[in-house]
């Protein structure tokens, strides 16, 4: 598990679900659920709105949290967006940018990505940065193509302090997870363009996250895969239960 020189991390992305009650009960019981012996970061993205109240219900816990997007600019007349300077002020540590439904409902590009993973990087977030292969075929050309247009403004520096998640669209929501050899050698792929544009270290430094219907049950498998860094999760990290369960993965064994 994991060749990044950090410590892995779990990454649940709640989309649009939960209002501020039902995140403050998720918090309830995901905290009397999460193994103290557990050495994996964990990060919790909720709506905008559920921000300030998962960030108050985390305080003095390993969790942190992040948002699910950002504007690049700082502020300014955008109508109905949120700032990373905004987030970062709510008590947030982390940004979800480029999430492959907002590539593919909300008309985000490469450009709009690299702009706002600069502006999070600004703003003292840590992006988390989403690039994947709409369809099983050709999966590295639009790796290739994600990858250095989203990322390709970055110095070696801000490369080493984002994080890379990759998510094959077939995968997200459905429960047709990508098998762990798969994954595996779409995240080698990725390493090795990491290490070629921005070095050996830099990518070492930067942790990839694989998401598409990691769930309790097959996640054991895929984090055996040595390039695999942890998970971005959705459906699963609804549940406290099911979301603990994947973080409880990370326990070392005793000595
Ligand atoms: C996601 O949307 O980022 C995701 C990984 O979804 P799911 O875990 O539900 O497949």
């Amino acid at each position: 598990m994991g060749t990044a020189m950090h410590s892995p991390l779990v990454v649940g992305n709640w989309k649009m679900h939960k209002d501020p009650a039902e995140t403050a009960c998720f918090f309830k019981a995901f905290e009397a659920l999460i193994d103290s012996r557990v050495r994996c970061d964990v990060v919790i993205c909720p709506p905008f709105l559920d921000l300030e109240t998962a960030v108050d219900a985390s305080s003095g816990t390993r969790v942190q949290i992040g948002a699910q997007n950002l504007h690049w600019a700082k502020e300014g007349a955008y109508t109905g967006e949120i700032s990373g300077p905004m987030i970062r002020a709510c008590g947030c540590s982390h940004v979800i940018v480029g999430h492959s439904e907002r590539r593919r409902y909300f008309g985000e590009t490469n450009e709009s990505v690299s702009r706002k993973t600069l502006a999070a990087l600004d703003a003292g977030l840590t992006p988390i940065v989403c690039i994947g292969d709409f369809e099983k075929k050709n999966a590295s050309d639009v790796i290739v193509e994600h990858f250095r247009c989203s990322l390709g403004g970055l110095s070696v520096d801000q490369f080493a302090r984002i994080v890379v998640a990759y998510e094959p669209f077939w995968a997200i929501g459905s429960g047709d997870v990508a098998a762990p050899a798969m994954a595996g050698d779409a995240h080698r792929f990725i390493r090795g363009q990491a290490e070629a544009m921005f070095g050996a270290e830099a990518s070492k430094s930067t942790r990839l996250l694989y998401g598409g219907s990691v769930k309790p049950g097959n996640a054991a498998g895929l984090m055996a895969e040595s390039e695999i860094d942890g998970f971005l999760v959705d459906g699963a990290s609804l549940d406290p239960a099911g979301f603990a369960s994947i973080a409880n993965l990370w326990i070392p064994p005793a000595p």
